[in-house]
């Protein structure tokens, strides 16, 4: 009789030969068998990232005893607890390395083959080739069959999970304490503030930490034990067989609602929340050079985190009145200035409103209608660089007056008379 070792080699192997035949094969394969050690392939060819080859060979050197830390005669419970244990330690959501992710694939391995009695004898009677034979030649879905959780809760939470019972909910509070929320003032300010900046004060309401408890939620003195159902991960495990194998889905615990923590008493001021509304004055430090739609962020003005975590930044979404007399873009400021007909031909002096004042400028003999000049330095500060100002812009507007007096109207009637105008359309130059 063959030995059984022998045949289910061959039959490791025959799938791995394919694999190199038929390229289309190994990324179904490698993406079933996912391994966590392998690297990426810098191959240009379409290589499998992870080879059922190396696969198997792994298989073979796994001790699922060892996987799990006990010993060849344990029974069902202590097989049962000590994959808790490692579960507990090494599941993805509760330890992000990637050494808990390949410890908590081989304890979940491990669990799958010992926790079923026959699986189990298999396994003791022949290694990981009793056990291992239908998923590694890719030839079945049974036993064996290696499940990367990490996927199988991304697709079914969506990557985004807001719950508490959530994929990314979970991971979010094993990183750490959670951010509070963001908030949004919309704040107006005048023509001049928005170029030489300024400072406004603004009331605004947003949550802060309790001070009678310190945002934990729990009254003061009151105990905070670690939550005995799930033992502080705020998860509780189940084993879901289905046809493609068995799934380990994780819900959140009913005891302590996902905090891992039983608390004998909350605070009674924030009703456990640990935050608190409250109203407050904000000093904003507007700089020279904004717009109307610029933002401002004030670090740490929002609505605190939920039990101590750091606050969220407050924004102001800053509305820039108008002024009559100017309009701006960016740092460049237009204005209008009207002249007499007869200074436009003579040329004079006039006072140009800008934004820090006036100034007088030339305005030179001949100018003509909507002739534009420029005043250098005098627009708004750059925005980041208020050392450096745009320029203003004066578009020259010509009066020309619709009545004249007797006097006026003959002394013009005596230009005509000189060539210098005339309603034929030509010029002195031109008779
Ligand atoms: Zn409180
Ligand atoms: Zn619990």
């Amino acid at each position: 009789m063959a030995s059984p070792n022998l045949i289910l080699l061959l039959l490791l192997i025959l799938p791995c030969a394919l694999s190199f035949l038929l390229p289309s094969f190994s990324p179904i394969s490698s993406a079933i068998h996912r391994l966590p050690t392998s690297s990426p392939s810098t191959s240009p060819y379409p290589l499998p990232r992870s080879s059922p080859f190396s696969h198997s060979m792994r298989l073979y050197s796994a001790d699922f005893y060892r996987d799990l830390g006990i010993g060849r005669n344990a029974d069902a419970s202590e097989i049962k607890s000590a994959f808790r244990k490692m579960a507990r330690k090494y599941h993805p959501d509760v330890n992000s390395s990637e050494d808990a992710k390949t410890k908590f694939q081989e304890a979940n391995r491990a669990y799958e083959i010992l926790s079923d009695p026959s699986t189990r004898q298999r396994y003791d009677q022949f290694g990981e080739a009793g056990v291992g034979t239908s998923a590694a030649s890719g030839g079945g879905y049974g036993q064996g069959m290696e499940v990367d959780l990490g996927d199988i809760f991304d697709s079914f939470f969506g990557g985004g999970g807001r719950g508490p019972g959530g994929a990314s909910g979970q991971r979010q509070r094993q990183r750490g304490p959670v951010t509070g929320d963001d908030l949004r003032f919309d704040l107006e300010i005048s023509f001049s503030t928005a170029v030489f900046g300024g400072e406004e004060k603004v009331r605004i309401r947003h949550l802060e930490g309790c001070e009678v408890c310190t945002g934990t939620g729990v009254k003061p003195g009151s105990s905070v034990r670690t939550c005995s159902t799930c033992g502080g991960t705020g998860v509780q495990m189940a084993v879901t067989r289905t046809p493609l194998g068995n799934f380990q889905t994780q819900q959140t615990c009913s005891s302590c609602r996902g905090t891992g923590e039983t608390v004998d008493e909350y605070c009674g001021s924030c009703s456990g929340q640990g935050l608190q509304q409250k109203s407050k004055q904000v000093k904003i430090s507007i700089p020279p050079g904004v717009e109307d739609g610029n933002k401002l962020r004030v670090r740490s003005e929002g609505d605190a985190g939920p039990k101590g975590g750091p606050s969220g930044d407050l924004y102001i979404f800053l509305k820039v009145k108008s002024d009559p007399r100017f309009k701006r873009e960016g740092p460049e400021i237009y204005s209008e200035v009207t002249v007499s007909y007869i200074d436009a031909i003579l040329g004079a002096s006039v006072k140009v409103p800008v934004v820090d004042g006036e100034v007088e400028i030339k305005v030179p003999p001949g100018t003509q209608p909507d002739q534009v000049m420029r005043i250098k330095g005098k627009g708004a500060p750059r925005l980041g660089n208020a050392q450096q100002r745009g320029d203003h812009y004066v578009t020259v507007k010509v009066d020309i007056p619709k009545n004249v007096s007797d006097k006026e109207r003959s002394l013009i009637e005596q230009l005509r008379k000189e060539g210098g105008g005339g309603s034929s359309g030509k010029g002195f130059f031109e008779k």
